[in-house]
């Protein structure tokens, strides 16, 4: 595709910025985003965007890319180096780590963000041709204690049918803002438009959604795990839960149930500052409704008790026997699993820390690296994250950073990570190669769209995976023999290559792990269209295929192969499984399907509830500070041009009328917060959304963007500048984002 050809043009694809990633279509002029508009026949949104979608050029032109990698040299400058060179010594580099340390001393992070999971896939290959063993990515400082619960109870993830549901509970979780519901606006004012449905938010923030709701348990800040513990309660006390569906399709109801007869419900509705024939009434309505969909979301997964919470809420929909039934939660079928479900979690190698989902909880990372242990982390490889900037205390992973013998960083611009990197090798943006994300999360219609490039990438940019197989190729870890036979069975015909590479596995497991780098080298080159990156996905089709025939079939495809060209051809996205509601108790693996209700470890976490500290905040630090609220013009740090922000351009800190009367604060006044991490200097806003004693700051600000003269200047405030790794659940280690004591005083203006 040449830019000059290509202008004026619509091209199919999606936005990258949240989960949803919606579709859309962009009209280009050369290399600019002129047009943007939502795709109509795009399979799951349908041609509905939020406003964040339309300012997307401000991705792909408004941020300075890098064209060339960078090594840093002993003086810390860095210095411009031909790919060439980059690959020859940074494949030295990390073979003299693995052959001094041993390749689990090698720690992968990242993999993607909200658009952008194609290239990750090719980097298991990297890790296992390094004999690397650990890896993370922002999901462990977000959903992993979800992922442990899930692991126990249905053995996967689920979501919620909220556009048949009769009774939707948001719980730390505004869709309005953030999203994941698809369509959410659509959805949200649907759900309040009916008056035979109920939409309940429990949230401290009076959010938009809770502006639609019918029951807003506006709670104090950390207080989730006692309000959630109150509704089951109520429902247990008041034999509102579903015997049939206990009976029938759970274990170890018993013992949950009898816990739960002990709840004092007074005290949880006074220890969470609502009233408590408020708490009863939504108990009520839950248990009344004949369908029930929950979502809990980061304003609890980053705050105290975040694991025990995701159990309670799970608690209450399978109480009420809400699980596989129109409306109500459901499994799904993956293209390919972001976590791995296990009720016995691995441990990192020096902290003995869980690693739900398979993944290093963020809050240690910087512990595993700042020691003396020698099975410590000696080299990361990072790629399409800035976890300087997105995980807690900056500081203390800036240095972590600092101590590791090799850092080489992946990404479209140089990062606040990068700055700190060996080597940055510059990648292809997501408009520029094909892409896609594994947010496949629905049910019963599940999706996949691969989407096409747009642009050329930027000269002297390499996608990932060819950045992954560069590395390989340097390493020289695979036979040129087995490519050579690959690629002649490619030759021949996908039927042949199939047969081949499990001819191949079968002789040498080494296979599988190099998998993704053979499919890139020998099946890649045969795709259509330069869809080379696409290769892998033709091995998720074979495992769909062997998971879900029955559903795969269902949407139309009736093999493998059928599924594959339809996902290379669909511009617009695919169904790529299409379930029956019974089905979902295929997807439980435990025996006879039957959902294992007790989790001991949760249930003794929430019978000491009652000792348990509802209040971290104190006379020094009275405030309890989100940092990282997700707003209107809000997106990660997917976007680095802080101009594409049509309001909120410094990103407010927050805080209540009573607040800001009591600190002697007016709208738009300088003030400073402190957390026992940090201080930065901001501007207030007054908010009568935030109660009295809670404040917030937005997330992905305070990001150093160059200033042209060399030097680089911040737009507010870095939250992880403020964060501690210290505050972190303990069981999933997943950080308190969303709940930072902190001190604010007024600045002079
Ligand atoms: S940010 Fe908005 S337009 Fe973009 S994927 Fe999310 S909901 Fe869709």
């Amino acid at each position: 595709m040449t830019d000059q050809a290509d202008t004026a043009r619509w091209h199919k694809t999606a936005c990258i910025l949240c989960e949803n990633n919606c579709g859309i279509q962009i009209q280009t002029d050369g290399r600019r985003f002129a047009k943007i508009r939502g795709d109509k026949e795009h399979v799951a949104t349908g041609g509905y965007t939020c406003n964040k979608a339309l300012r997307l050029d401000h991705y792909q032109n408004g941020m300075e890319r890098l064209t060339t990698p960078l090594r840093r040299e002993p003086d810390g400058s860095f210095t411009p180096v031909d790919w060439d060179t980059a690959v020859r010594e940074i494949s030295a580099r990390l073979t003299s780590v693995r052959d001094t340390h041993g390749g689990k001393s090698i720690f992968f992070y990242g993999g993607g963000g909200q658009g952008n999971h194609l290239g990750g896939a090719y980097s298991g290959a990297l890790m296992g041709a390094l004999g690397a063993r650990y890896r993370s990515n922002a999901l462990a400082q977000e959903k992993t204690g979800e992922g442990f619960v899930d692991a126990h109870l249905t053995g996967g993830h689920t979501v919620g049918d909220f556009e048949n549901a009769e009774v939707s509970v948001f719980i730390g979780k505004n869709p309005w803002q953030t999203h994941g519901v698809s369509r959410a606006r659509t959805v949200l004012k649907d759900i309040a438009k009916d008056p035979l449905r109920t939409m309940i938010v429990i949230d401290p923030v009076r959010t938009e959604t809770a502006d639609l709701a019918d029951i807003h348990l506006q709670l104090r800040p950390g207080t989730d795990a006692w309000c959630l513990s109150g509704i089951l309660g109520v429902l247990v006390q008041e034999d509102l839960v579903d015997h049939a569906f206990l009976d029938s399709r759970t274990t170890g109801a018993a013992t949950v149930l009898d816990q739960l007869k002990a709840v004092d419900v007074g005290h949880c509705a006074a220890t969470c500052g609502l009233d408590e024939e408020l708490l009863r009434t939504t108990a009520r309505r839950i248990a009344a409704a004949s369908s029930v969909s929950t979502y809990e979301d980061l304003g609890v997964q980053q705050g105290p008790n975040s694991t025990l919470v995701s159990y309670l809420n799970k608690l209450i929909w399978l109480l009420t026997g809400n699980f596989g039934k129109q409306g109500a939660m459901q499994p799904h079928s993956w293209v390919a699993s972001l976590f791995q479900y296990s009720t016995r979690p691995r441990r990192t190698p020096v902290t003995g820390a869980r690693m739900p989902g398979g993944l290093v909880p963020c809050n240690v990372i910087a512990e595993e690296i700042l020691n003396d242990h020698p099975d410590r982390f000696r080299a990361m490889i990072i790629e399409s994250s800035n976890p300087a900037h997105s995980l807690a205390d900056s500081a203390t992973f800036a240095e972590a950073l600092d101590r590791l013998d090799l850092v080489v960083v992946i990404d479209v611009a140089l990062t606040e990570t990068g700055r700190r990197a060996d080597y940055v090798l510059p990648a292809a943006s997501q408009y520029e190669k094909w892409e896609a994300t594994f947010f496949t999360l629905e049910f019963p219609h599940n999706t996949f769209h691969l989407r096409a490039p747009v642009l050329d990438p930027l000269p002297g940019t390499l996608t990932e995976p060819e950045i992954y197989a560069r590395l390989i190729r340097e390493l020289g870890t695979v036979p040129r023999s087995r490519l050579s036979l690959l690629r002649a069975a490619a030759r021949l015909g996908r039927t042949p290559y199939k047969l081949a590479f499990a001819a191949l596995a079968v002789l040498d497991r080494s296979t599988i792990k190099a998998a993704p780098y053979l499919l890139y080298e020998t099946l890649g080159p045969t795709l259509p269209d330069g869809a080379r990156s696409a290769a892998v996905l033709w091995a998720l089709c074979l495992r769909i295929a062997h998971k879900y025939p029955k559903a795969m079939r269902r949407a139309g495809h009736v093999t493998a192969e059928a599924l594959f060209d339809a996902i290379l051809k669909g511009r617009s996205g695919v169904v790529f499984t299409e379930d029956e509601y019974d089905d979902a108790w295929d997807y439980v693996p435990h025996p006879g399907r039957r959902i294992p209700l007790p989790i001991p470890e949760l249930l003794d976490l929430h019978a000491e509830l009652d000792t348990t500290a509802a209040v971290h905040t104190t006379e020094e630090f009275p405030i309890v500070l989100a940092a990282g609220q997700r707003r209107a013009f809000t997106a990660n740090t997917i976007i680095r041009d802080s101009t594409w922000r049509l309001r909120d351009k410094g990103g407010t800190l927050r805080i209540s009328p009573q607040d800001a009367e009591r600190l002697g604060l007016d709208d738009g006044a300088p003030a400073r917060i402190t957390t026992e991490r940090g201080t930065a200097d901001t501007t207030v806003e007054i908010d009568d959304r935030m109660q009295a004693g809670h404040a917030a700051l937005p997330n992905g600000f305070g990001l150093d963007l160059p200033t042209g003269d060399g030097g680089t200047e911040r737009t507010g405030v870095a939250p992880n500048t403020l964060t501690d790794l210290r505050r972190r659940d303990p069981i999933a280690g997943s950080p308190w984002h969303k709940h930072v004591p902190a001190r604010i005083e007024a600045l002079p203006v």
